[in-house]
């Protein structure tokens, strides 16, 4: 089995970006949990599931398949044969996504797929209950934290680039709903977990930040 780095935080801390580079220099996988929560969200919208319906969303997430694939330096989640790309990254999953990770049924099926990943070697898992929930063992547990006007900063000019139409305001409500939401749910909620290496990205360069996860694993 692979040794996991864990890294949890808020919306935008720099998670994913900070996460691919850490994969890329040490040579282990990249794995976004987020991008289970938002498959689960996405085909429950897909299939007029009501997300604010807890137990309609905890009998259908028992349906929902999907298959790991290592492609390079990542692992990719298929569904019926296909990744769903930025289907999963729209405005409308960022307001579904929360209620639907905050019911317990989601969180154990999305939690156990990810027990099983470190069978494809060492891997990095960003997410909110990492180090927390899914691998408290881990001797490599990072929360990012960073100010709440940066990570709007930030994910406003990726959403631009998307092409969605959004501004600072509304991606600064949004983000900050997640992370209410996220932080107060019953189960497995956002949190620095008990001897979590904290670090806030505000001030730090991409660089910084990845030299300083890189520096403590040892493989
Ligand atoms: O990381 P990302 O912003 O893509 O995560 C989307 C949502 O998925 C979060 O706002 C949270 O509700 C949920 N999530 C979670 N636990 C994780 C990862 C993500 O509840 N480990």
């Amino acid at each position: 089995m692979g040794q996991v780095i864990c890294i949890d935080g808020p919306a935008a801390s720099g998670k994913s970006t900070v996460s691919r580079a850490v994969a890329k220099k040490l040579g282990i996988l990249y794995v976004d949990s987020g991008a289970l929560y938002r498959i689960m969200t996405w085909q429950a919208l897909e299939h007029g599931v009501d997300c604010s319906d807890a137990a309609a969303v905890a009998a259908f997430c028992e349906t929902v398949n999907v298959v790991f694939e290592v492609r390079g330096e990542r692992v990719a989640y298929l569904i019926d044969g296909e990744e769903p790309g930025d289907r999963i990254r729209t405005p409308e999953i960022n307001a579904h996504v929360s209620p639907v990770s905050a019911v317990p049924a989601v969180r154990a099926r999305v939690t156990a797929w990810l027990r099983e990943m470190p069978q494809l070697g060492d891997l990095i898992v960003e997410g909110r209950d990492i180090g927390s929930v899914v691998y408290p063992d881990s001797p490599y547990r990072i929360y990012l934290d960073c100010d709440a006007d940066e990570r709007s900063r930030r994910r406003l000019a990726e959403d631009i680039g998307k092409g969605f139409q959004v501004n600072q305001e509304q991606v600064k409500a949004s983000l900050l709903n997640r992370d209410r939401i996220d932080s107060s749910r019953a189960t497995a909620p956002l949190k620095k977990a008990d001897g979590a290496l904290v670090i806030d990205t505000t001030n730090l360069t991409i660089e910084q930040v990845v030299d300083a996860i890189a520096k403590v694993f040892r493989p």
